[in-house]
C-alpha cells in the first residue's frame, strides 16, 4: 500500500526584521494510511510549524521555503490555491489543537457550529440530515447527551468534552488523515487518557491515520505505532514505536525517555528533566544542535551536524555515535 502522506525536505524559515529563525531544517517523512505517527519534541522544536505546513496554514512572516514538497495520496500539496486549500482541510485531512476554547466560537451553539461546517463541506444534506449527522458524530465521540450538546454554549461544557466536540467538528468530513496537536495538554490525567482511547476507537471505525504532536513521550506508548523525535528543527531519530522505547539510540530521545515515568523501571529512580535550553534558532548551531546538554558529546559534534542514517530497517538516527558505531562494526566507539 502506498503512502498518504510524504513530506520531502520540508524547510520552514520566519523571516522578522531582526533575524530570520529557521523553524524547520529539511525534514523528511511518511505517513502510512490507518496508521497514528507521533511527532515528538519540545516546545520550539518544529512540531507544530509542520503540523500547520501539512495543513496549508502556515502565515507570514512564515514561509516555506524552495525545494519542500509535501505529498497527499501522491499529489503535490504546497503548491494549492487558496480555494484548494480550503477543499483539502476538513474533507482529506484536519487538525484540532490543545485550546478547544479558544478554537470554538463563544457566542455560537455547539450544534450551529457544527452544522456550519458541514454546509462548508457542500454535503447537499437538508437541514434535518445535518442535524442528524452533528448528533451521530457527537455521539460518536464518546458523548452521552449528544442532542442536548447541540443546544450548549462551549463555556457550559467541560474542557474533555469541548475537546470531543473539536473531534468531532473535526471528523464530521471523514477525513484521511487528522492531525492532533497536544491534543490532550490542558486536560487532565485521567480525561486525557479517555479522549486518547476515543480517538483510538475512531481512527479504527473510519480507517483515518492520525499524525499526533505531542511533547509528551509518555501518551504515545499507547497510542502510536511509529515515533518521530524532533530537536531543534530536525528530526534527530524516527522508528517503529517499540524500537524508539527498547532501543532508542539517540541522547536526546533517551533523555526524553527518562524524563517520563514508565512501569517497566524502577519505581524508586528519579525522572530526570532534561538540562539546559534548545539553541536559538535564529542563529543555529553548526554541529549538533543537541551538542549543549548532550552527555556524550565529542569534539566531531561541535563542528559538524550529524545526518539521519539507518539504524536497521525503517529505525534511524542522527547522531554521531550512531556513526561510530557502525565504523567499528557494532562495537563501542
Ligand atoms: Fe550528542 Fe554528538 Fe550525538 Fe549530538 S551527535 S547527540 S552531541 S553524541
Amino acid at each position: 500500500m502506498g503512502n498518504l502522506l510524504e513530506v520531502r525536505n520540508l524547510s520552514v524559515s520566519f523571516f522578522t526584521y531582526e533575524s530570520t529563525v529557521q523553524a524547520v531544517r529539511d525534514i523528511s517523512f511518511d505517513l502510512a494510511p490507518g496508521e497514528t505517527t507521533a511527532l515528538v519534541g519540545e516546545s520550539g522544536c518544529g512540531k507544530s510549524v509542520t503540523s500547520k505546513s501539512i495543513m496549508g496554514l502556515i502565515k507570514k512572516p512564515g514561509k516555506i521555503l524552495e525545494g519542500s514538497r509535501i505529498y497527499f495520496k501522491g499529489q503535490c500539496i504546497t503548491d494549492f490555491t487558496i480555494k484548494e486549500w480550503e477543499r483539502f482541510r476538513g474533507k482529506n485531512c484536519s487538525i484540532i489543537f490543545q485550546d478547544a476554547l479558544a478554537s470554538l466560537n463563544p457566542t455560537m451553539k455547539i450544534g450551529r457550529q457544527i452544522i456550519e461546517v458541514l454546509n462548508n463541506h457542500d454535503t447537499g444534506l437538508s437541514r434535518d440530515e445535518k442535524v442528524k449527522k452533528a448528533v451521530e458524530m457527537l455521539a460518536m465521540t464518546g458523548i452521552a447527551d449528544a442532542a442536548g450538546c447541540l443546544e450548549k454554549y462551549p463555556h457550559e461544557l467541560s474542557g474533555g468534552m469541548r475537546q470531543r466536540v473539536m473531534i468531532a467538528m473535526a471528523l464530521i468530513g471523514r477525513p484521511e488523515l487528522l492531525i492532533a496537536d497536544e491534543p490532550t495538554t490542558s486536560l487532565d490525567v485521567t480525561v486525557q487518557a479517555q479522549i486518547l482511547e476515543q480517538m483510538k476507537q475512531l481512527q479504527q471505525k473510519l480507517n483515518m491515520a492520525i499524525l499526533l504532536v505531542t511533547h509528551d513521550l509518555g501518551i504515545v506508548a499507547d497510542a502510536a505505532n511509529k515515533i518521530i523525535i524532533m530537536y531543534a528543527g530536525r528530526i534527530v531519530e524516527q522508528g517503529p514505536a517499540r524500537e524508539i522505547f527498547y532501543h532508542p539510540v539517540h541522547p536526546y530521545t533517551k533523555a526524553l525517555l527518562d524524563s517520563v515515568p514508565r512501569i517497566d523501571r524502577d519505581r524508586t529512580k528519579r525522572l530526570r528533566a532534561i538540562e539546559g535550553n534548545i539553541p536559538d534558532m535564529a542563529n543555529p548551531p553548526k554541529g549538533c544542535a543537541f551538542c549543549g546538554r548532550c552527555p556524550e558529546a565529542m569534539n566531531i559534534c561541535e563542528e559538524h551536524a550529524p545526518v539521519l542514517r539507518q539504524i536497521e530497517g525503517p529505525h534511524a538516527a542522527a547522531c554521531w555515535l550512531n556513526e561510530l558505531h557502525t565504523i567499528h562494526g557494532g562495537t563501542d566507539a
